[in-house]
């Protein structure tokens, strides 16, 4: 049996459904994203799970037992919310001791558990120091200790690093990953980014309009997604509307606009579908060689890589190409492009929304 399992869970307010019938489990000592764009209904299902929402219909289920009743603070949670929500008054010592106080543990292990949550995200050379005088990855640490102190059954994460800048953002994902795996404390995390859930989750449940889209690895939804959604969701990815004409054993035949094309095996009837191409996956070539000829219209070093924007008959295509250690292909420059069939991902043709 999974640690937290959420079985038909919905939300809604009034006519509209936030959260629409979601169904996923978690397992003990896994660390779970939940990544959508913005308002597709992630943080109402944190909610519901911390206790501060009550689902229109659905369970949660928490190491064998039904949340459903239990009040926030009897569900032996460890919360850090976007803001970090510290006691601006209270030394950091004091911030991290407080869920311990008014559990009415003994100061003597109070002091003890204070000073390992503290070593534990690295801060035992900062417990007198108030917030206003750390860094913002430092108070996102002191919130992380505050949290892991009551040594939770569950850790649930809202948007946790949004509020630093780019460069530490990177480096407290790997942080936050030591600091689980040391703490070993099943989490959930809910996200937009989804280059953070890549790097921290092992694995990551997809929603859109408050639905599961997909369930699945980092590895998994990035290289098979399974929606047009979710590939242009996650990365950067080339899609374009297309027709399979065949699929067998040895590969599929696919027609976009004027072009032939090759596919991978496929379990979808012939018909309208969707191609998604990732960037990473197409080579540069000579003019007249590869599946696709197109003009460089524009072209962007981002120094471990270049990111060019080609345009084909077939529409824009994205070219990403890493380490060359050169200058690319020049703006105006005619390319051929080239790609392995099976690097295409063949999704049924749906939906309007990005
Ligand atoms: P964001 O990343 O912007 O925080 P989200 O995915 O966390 O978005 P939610 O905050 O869960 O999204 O909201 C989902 C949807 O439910 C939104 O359309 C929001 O407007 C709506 N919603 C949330 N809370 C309420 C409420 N109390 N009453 C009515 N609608 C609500």
């Amino acid at each position: 049996m999974a640690f937290l399992e959420l079985h038909g869970l919905t939300k809604r307010f009034g006519d509209f459904a936030a959260v629409d019938d979601l169904t996923f489990t978690v397992e003990r000592g896994s660390f779970v994203s939940l990544l959508g764009p913005s308002g597709c209904g992630k943080t109402t299902t944190l909610q519901m799970v911390a206790g501060f929402e009550t689902p229109t219909e659905g369970k949660i289920i928490l190491d064998g037992k039904d949340l459903s009743g239990i009040p926030a603070r009897e569900r032996g949670l460890g919360i850090v919310f976007q803001t970090y929500a510290l006691f601006t008054h209270m030394t950091v010592e004091e911030n991290v001791g407080f869920g311990l106080e008014m559990r009415k543990v003994s100061r003597a292990e109070r002091k003890r558990r204070v000073a390992d949550a503290l070593d534990l995200v690295h801060l035992s050379h900062l417990g007198n120091r108030y917030p206003r005088q750390m860094s913002g990855g430092q108070r996102q640490r002191v919130a992380l200790a505050r949290a892991l102190v009551i040594e939770p059954q569950l850790l649930l994460l809202d948007e946790p690093l949004s509020n630093l800048d780019a460069k530490l953002r990177e480096e407290m994902q790997l942080e936050l990953r030591r600091i689980q795996r040391e703490a070993n404390v099943t989490t959930l995390m809910v996200t937009h980014d989804q280059s953070e859930a890549l790097a921290l989750s092992d694995s990551i449940v997809v929603i859109d309009h408050g639905r599961l889209r997909q369930d699945a690895t980092p590895f998994d939804v990035y290289e098979t997604p399974q929606s047009s959604f979710v590939s242009r969701f996650l990365g950067k990815s080339n899609n374009f509307s297309a027709r399979l004409e065949s699929a067998g054993p040895d590969g599929s035949k696919l027609v976009c606009g004027s072009l032939d094309l090759q596919g991978p095996r496929v379990d979808l009837a012939p018909g309208p579908v969707e191609i998604a191409l990732r960037p990473e996956r197409i080579t540069l070539v000579g003019a007249d060689a590869g599946q696709l000829r197109g003009t460089v219209a524009e072209r962007v070093f981002m120094g471990n890589q270049w990111l060019l924007r080609i345009e084909t008959e077939i529409g824009d295509m994205l070219v990403m190409r890493y380490n060359t250690g050169r200058a690319e292909a020049e703006q105006g420059a005619t390319v051929g492009l080239s790609w392995k069939p099976e690097d295409i991902r063949i999704l049924p043709a749906e939906e309007t929304s990005a």
